[in-house]
């Protein structure tokens, strides 16, 4: 799995705590970022060269130009094989998905999947989260891509957003509903430290809804992906099947990634790495051979709780035989409480999270993990 990290954007996004940049010298990125991509291309990670799924994520990966996306995946595809590749998705803003930007990106040929960051279809949630588009712009986006044939679109939606009223969360869902979307991702708004958000909070210009609220909305997201033939494979995640999002569901169950570009992470099953957090260091780093990033060789016990952590939030959830059988016998003992609650079952060698289990997946977690 490749991961390759785009951070620019066209302005920050009130409730955004990710790095990313507002302008900067995207070019000499792109470089630096194919420059990486090559003099790592033989780490010993294991098979690395047995690339499935390929993720431009950022940040707006559709600010760069398609000759500049062009550019990185010829680089990909020197570096390591791409003949059985199975899924490239791209993450997008709406405002970049104009006709012509489409065209030209379908007619590039990799991307076969297009996670559109829609996050609401209502003006007033858009311009409270300081989004650049508008609701117009969000079916505008995905009309573009359906007609250049895209089959395998996501979308992001955000619930819990301050005004945000159960009709308004109804009018989205309803939205999605008009469209031929594969693959729906919602997730909570949450005030991260530092972010413009953070500072409306605190000022007492704009109220948080509260917990009820917010569960209100997650259980109409529940029951409108049931009545509307979405499967939740994830706490946050939902697809008409077989669209589930197979680059992110190998990171759940901890499949060794390579991360490109500034603040990606890397994970080879034993050490998890992590580039620097500033695009104009990264640059450096890899134009004049200096240290641009951090490495930790991962501990058993961290593996175990990391692994416990992620599964338990999917429906697949811990495959008994990826652990090792001193942790797995703990295990056993620990989670027969919740077995005999009706949070987990046991299928086909796994514990699996109920629906009433999922919704408790991280207390559930917390509980089970290695102190
Ligand atoms: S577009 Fe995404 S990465 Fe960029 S500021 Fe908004 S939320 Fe953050």
């Amino acid at each position: 799995m490749l991961y390759l990290h785009i951070p620019f954007c066209s302005r920050k996004c009130s409730y955004c705590g990710f790095y990313s940049r507002v302008g900067g010298d995207v070019q000499t990125y792109v470089d630096a970022l194919c420059r990486e991509i090559e003099l790592r291309a033989d780490e010993v990670w294991p098979n690395p060269h047995k690339v499935r799924t390929v993720y431009f994520g950022g940040g707006t990966p559709t600010l760069l130009s398609v000759s500049q996306l062009e550019r990185i995946v010829e680089q990909l595809n020197r570096s390591f094989n791409l003949s059985e590749i199975e899924e490239c998705t791209i993450e997008a803003n709406p405002e970049c998905l104009t006709k012509q930007y489409v065209a030209d990106l379908r007619a590039m040929g990799f991307f076969n999947r297009v996670s559109v960051g829609v996050q609401s279809f209502s003006d007033a949630d858009l311009r409270l989260l300081n989004r650049r588009h508008n609701g117009e712009d969000a079916l505008r986006a995905v009309a573009n891509l359906k007609e250049r044939g895209y089959r395998n679109v996501s979308i992001d939606l955000i619930y819990g957003i301050p005004g945000q009223s159960a009709e308004q969360w109804q009018a989205n869902l309803d939205a999605v509903a008009s469209l031929d979307i594969q693959h729906l991702s919602c997730y909570a708004l949450t005030v991260e430290h530092g972010t413009i958000l953070d500072h409306q909070t605190r000022s007492g210009r704009v109220r948080m809804p509260d917990e009820d609220e917010v569960l209100a909305r997650y259980e109409t997201l529940l029951e409108w992906c049931d009545s509307n033939g979405f499967t939740q494979y994830e706490i946050s995640n939902f697809c008409r099947e077989p669209y589930r999002s197979r680059h992110n569901s190998r990171y759940w169950d901890h499949t060794p990634y390579m991360g490109f570009g500034a603040s990606a992470h890397s994970f080879d099953g034993s050490h998890r790495r992590w580039n620097i957090s500033d695009t104009t260091q990264y640059i450096n780093g890899i134009n004049n051979n200096n240290t641009y990033f951090e490495m930790e060789k991962i501990s058993e016990i961290d593996a175990f709780n990391e692994y416990i952590m992620t599964a338990l939030r999917t429906t697949e959830g811990i495959d008994i035989s990826k652990l090792d059988p001193v942790f797995a016998d703990g295990l056993k003992d620990n989670i027969l409480k919740y077995i005999m609650e009706g949070y987990i079952y046991i299928q086909d060698g796994h514990y699996r999270p109920t629906e009433k289990g999922l919704l408790h997946a991280d207390g559930i977690a917390a509980d089970l993990i290695i102190a």
